[in-house]
């Protein structure tokens, strides 16, 4: 969608900004939104794996990596592993708190020939977030954009959004966040970062870092209904593939493949940080995962306040590292 669409949508999302969906209204699937969410879509015909979205992601949240205290707490018991990634910052072959967005390639076959095919990674920003619906503190919403966002004021690095998430985003680093002040030896482990589809940016009207510097177009954003059918249109044009539609019951990050997606997913290095793109079932539509929701929605949002007003008395959150979390 050209920037003018982009604004006006971005507007209407933008009113519901600064107040992240409660669990419960997470959990109220069949509601209308007031807005509607915003998606995006990655043409992977058209990126040259060039990184330049990687290097504007990184500039535009500078302020927001984690800058932990050292020697870390032991934890109790000891199986929670500390993970540290401060000193290897440069790292972008791979998710890490310190990198939100990779560029994942593969070469695969094509008409008989070789392509190699470049896929941005992050977040997927799922419909039905079972990071959000399954976070025991709170601490991980979805927002009336579309977006799905971890406050770092409030997580305590326990790793439960990982855990149920199909494609294991959010990356833990040890030694920063609230934890340290509750509970550093039983609590959480630190806290879990992932991309926030740049709320700062969107706060102020302006496209995702990522979108604005890619320099052959790859990437759009627009409502989600508008999204789906130029996945669909782009896919019907080059006989290509649509990954994003239905994965975990929706996403709204969606990806138009030219090679068949079971080929790019078996092509692909796979591992921590590192996802894959097979076919996922909607984790939320598990029977014990709704439940674990349900039971969850009433306290989350409760638990979520008390840890914000916690934070706010040990001087934590938008003070400490210049990010104003929502
Ligand atoms: S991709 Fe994972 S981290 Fe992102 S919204 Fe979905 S479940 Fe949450
Ligand atoms: S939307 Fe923003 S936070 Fe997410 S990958 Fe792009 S630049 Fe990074
Ligand atoms: S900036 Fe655009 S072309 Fe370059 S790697 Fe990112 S999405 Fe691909």
């Amino acid at each position: 969608m050209n920037r003018r669409a982009f604004l006006t949508a971005l507007g209407t999302a933008a009113a519901g900004l600064a107040a992240p969906g409660t669990a419960a209204t997470v959990l109220a699937r069949d509601a209308k939104p007031e807005t509607e969410p915003l998606a995006t879509l990655y043409d992977l015909s058209k990126c040259v794996g060039c990184g330049a979205c990687v290097a504007a992601c990184r500039e535009a949240h500078a302020g927001a990596y984690p800058e932990p205290r050292k020697p870390f707490p032991e934890m109790s018991p000891a199986r929670v592993k500390a993970e540290d990634f401060s000193e290897a910052r440069d790292v972008d072959d791979r998710l890490t708190p310190y990198n939100w967005l990779f560029i994942q390639s593969a070469t695969v076959a094509k008409d008989g020939r070789p392509l190699t095919v470049h896929i941005p990674r992050r977040c997927m920003h799922c419909v039905h977030p079972p990071c959000a619906e399954l976070c025991p503190w709170g601490a991980a919403a979805k927002y009336p954009d579309g977006a799905v966002r971890i406050d770092t004021d409030i997580c305590l690095g326990g790793a439960k959004c990982r855990s149920v998430c199909p494609w294991q985003i959010p990356q833990r680093q040890t030694g920063v966040g609230l934890y340290l002040d509750l509970l550093p030896r039983y609590a959480g482990n630190g806290v879990m970062y992932k991309c926030d589809r740049c709320k700062d940016r969107a706060a102020k009207g302006l496209e995702p870092a990522c979108i604005e510097a890619c320099p052959q177009g790859a990437q759009t954003i627009g409502p989600r209904s508008r999204i789906v059918a130029a996945a669909r249109e782009l896919a019907r044009q080059t006989g290509g593939s649509i990954y994003g539609e239905t994965e975990n019951g929706g996403t709204n990050t969606l990806y138009v493949s030219p090679v068949p997606l079971a080929d790019l997913d078996a092509a692909l290095a796979k591992g921590p940080g590192r996802p894959g793109l097979a076919r996922t079932a909607d984790v939320m539509g598990e029977q014990a995962n709704l439940a674990g929701a349900v039971l969850l929605a009433p306290v989350a949002g409760v638990v979520a306040g008390a840890l914000k007003l916690y934070a706010r008395a040990k001087g934590r959150g938008a003070k400490e590292d210049g990010h104003d979390h929502a």
